[in-house]
């Protein structure tokens, strides 16, 4: 195997943390760990993992919350990690796109189980099923992967370009203002110029509407950014 699988260990009891954290890292997974919800958010944005483990109860910003905001941008594995007797939030976590819960007290060996399952369903295949992947004229993204195709050429992106373009064109012909873009690619809580959004828009540009000789990208003045055909 290459490099050892990231998991991000999201969890408030450092109890559990602690014990999810020996656990995982003696199955030869690296971990990291987060307890405060948003800080958790942010993490997932810039830090590169291959799954999470996502506790529901957390301070400033719950689980169900996180997992709709990152549902926005990636489709990283997530399991939800749930204290016994929470039926409906079990139902609400998946329907917000989480991949699998447990309930907690839960089996080692049953999360190690449902973790290799989760990083199966996500791995690199070979061919990418329809729906998998989106499209604006020949311009190709190919979630989870971070490929982007334009015309069957790569293009090379930052994570933050990637994540830029994979937000506008899951939305594509919906004007996205700078706010919006703002919290989803930089995080809630990004102290700093909103500038950041049209310089990544620019460098986008550059990469793609300009090498390409093509219009992706369109600014609505005074509005923001929207992709469209
Ligand atoms: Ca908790």
């Amino acid at each position: 195997m290459g490099e050892p699988i990231r998991v991000f260990i999201v969890e408030d009891e450092r109890r559990i943390a602690r014990f999810l954290q020996m656990e995982l890292e003696h199955e030869g997974f690296r971990t990291a760990t987060e307890a405060n919800g948003r800080k958790a958010f942010e993490r997932i944005m810039q830090e590169e993992y291959d799954l999470v483990l996502l506790d529901l109860m957390l301070p400033d910003m719950d689980g169900m919350e996180i997992c709709r905001r990152v549902r926005e941008v990636s489709s990283i594995p997530i399991i939800m990690l749930t204290a016994r007797g929470e039926i409906e939030s079990k139902v609400g976590g998946l329907d917000l796109g989480a991949d699998d819960y447990m309930t907690k007290p839960f089996d080692v060996q049953e999360l190690l189980a449902r973790i290799r399952a989760a990083l199966r369903k996500h791995a690199p295949q070979e061919a990418v099923p329809e729906g998998e992947k989106l499209v604006v004229k020949n311009l190709v993204l190919y979630p989870g992967r971070y490929e982007v195709q334009v015309g069957g050429q790569n293009v090379e992106l930052t994570k933050k370009e990637y994540a830029l373009l994979e937000y506008l064109m899951r939305n594509k012909r919906m004007v996205l203002n700078r706010d919006q873009i703002l919290q989803t690619v930089w995080g809630y809580d990004y102290v700093g110029d909103t500038n950041v959004v049209d310089v990544y828009i620019r460098y986008l540009r550059s990469k793609i509407d300009d090498r390409f000789h093509e219009k992706f990208i369109h600014t609505v003045r005074g509005v923001g950014y929207v992709i469209k055909e």
